[in-house]
């Protein structure tokens, strides 16, 4: 996450996630929820309240299939389904952030997706209800899910995986994120890639073509390694962010007429 929040609420059960919800719908307040904001940026000085999933951590596996509150780590899946030898999300290796965050946007990587592997998601309504919903409520589409659009807010799920071995499960993870490693710039601060990828297209082959890769205002810079990224080299600023975020959009609609969408969340 980058930009700093004003107000960071951190309930520490779905029970108080449902009540606060409440709260600020009864109050006709602005909120955002957040998981661990590997796919958001802030701008600097917003004034919306922010409602953090982190403590929402709880999982739990009953053969092949896991409940997994909204704030669990794409990473503790991961890891602890290779301990019980489950696969399915060996593609989220190496992808940061919260299984909450992976079901809004629907994450994926090396053509599998989250959406694949949820058989259905409990939510709070704006009534501060909780509730079932099932995979075909759920609206997964590229990037995108029902949440979106919508005033329901994810406080867990099911996730149904397949039995295979531990050593086949841990083969995978391991060849998959030596694959993330090797294109993607993990090492540098950066909230993923910026824009989704056009039908039958690329983000990152258009932003390189109209010569962007390596671009840089301020403290913001177009990755070398894969020009999907945005990377911070240093004291990144919002304005740095917006202004390098314009460019790629302008240069790319330019050239190629093609208007990028965003993959990320902006915070205003
Ligand atoms: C280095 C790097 C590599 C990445 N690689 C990939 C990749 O290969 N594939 C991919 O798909 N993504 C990738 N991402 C993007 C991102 O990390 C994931 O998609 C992740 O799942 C987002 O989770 P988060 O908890 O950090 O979400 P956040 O940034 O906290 O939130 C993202 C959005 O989800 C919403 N949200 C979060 N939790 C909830 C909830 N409980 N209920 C309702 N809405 C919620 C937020 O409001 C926000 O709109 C990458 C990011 C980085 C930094």
């Amino acid at each position: 996450m980058a930009g700093s929040a004003k107000k960071l609420l951190k309930p520490m059960n779905i029970g108080e996630f449902a009540g606060i919800i409440k709260t600020f719908k009864k109050n006709n307040s602005d909120f955002r929820i957040i998981g661990s904001g590997s796919n958001t940026i802030i701008r600097d000085g917003s004034q919306i309240p922010l409602i953090t999933t982190n403590h929402l951590s709880q999982l739990e596996f009953d053969k092949s299939r896991v409940c997994v509150e909204a704030g669990v780590k794409l990473s503790t899946i991961v890891c602890e389904a290779a301990q019980r030898g489950l696969s399915g999300i060996e593609f989220a290796s190496g992808i940061p952030g919260t299984i909450g965050g992976a079901i809004f946007m629907n994450s994926g990587a090396f053509g599998g997706e989250i959406s694949q592997y949820v058989e259905s998601v409990t939510v709070v309504d704006e009534n501060g209800f909780v509730r079932d919903l099932s995979r075909t409520e759920l609206e997964f589409s590229y990037r995108n899910s029902v949440f979106h659009d919508s005033e329901m807010w994810i406080s867990s799920c099911v996730l149904r995986l397949n039995p295979s071995t531990p050593e086949e499960v841990s083969r995978k993870n391991r060849a998959f994120l030596k694959a993330k490693t090797y294109s993607q710039p993990l090492t540098m601060p950066s909230v993923g890639c910026i824009f989704k990828n056009p039908k039958g297209d690329y983000a990152a082959r258009l932003i390189d073509s109209v010569g962007l890769k390596g671009f840089q205002i301020g403290g913001v810079k177009v990755s070398t390694k894969h020009a999907g990224f945005f990377v911070n080299i240093g004291e990144a600023t919002f304005e740095d962010f917006q202004s390098v975020y314009t460019e790629v959009f302008e240069r790319v609609r330019e050239k190629f007429g093609v208007k990028l969408k965003p993959e990320i969340t902006i915070i205003w």
